[in-house]
């Protein structure tokens, strides 16, 4: 492990509590399927895993939030999400994480 950086696998990355973004292919029943979203930084917190197809995909499990790019959210550590859970719904973006907060 480089530097100070948290001890991070996929097993204890932050889940994605909820998602109302009843468009995103990885949306079932408000629950994101998604392996591990990014969520990036654009005017928002925008989950840069959102894609509308014709299709459902993802895996049957509960999303994850495997990188963000929101280095001024209190929650985030060296690029990586701190939370417990994030809610992610439409905000400035189709789908932001509404968990965001400045530090
Ligand atoms: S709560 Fe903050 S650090 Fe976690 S995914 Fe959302 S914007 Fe990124």
């Amino acid at each position: 492990m480089e530097g100070d950086r948290r001890d991070m696998t996929t097993m204890n990355l932050p889940i994605v509590s909820s998602c109302s973004v009843d468009g995103c292919s990885y949306n079932h029943d408000h629950d994101c399927h998604a392996g591990a979203i990014t969520v990036t930084g654009s005017a928002g917190a925008a989950c840069g895993t959102f894609v509308h197809t014709a299709d459902k995909g993802g895996v049957d499990a509960h999303g994850h939030v495997g990188a963000c790019h929101r280095a001024d959210c209190r929650h985030n550590d060296h690029l990586e999400c701190t939370a417990s859970g994030v809610d992610v719904g439409a905000g400035a973006d189709p789908a932001d994480c509404l968990t965001f907060a400045p530090a």
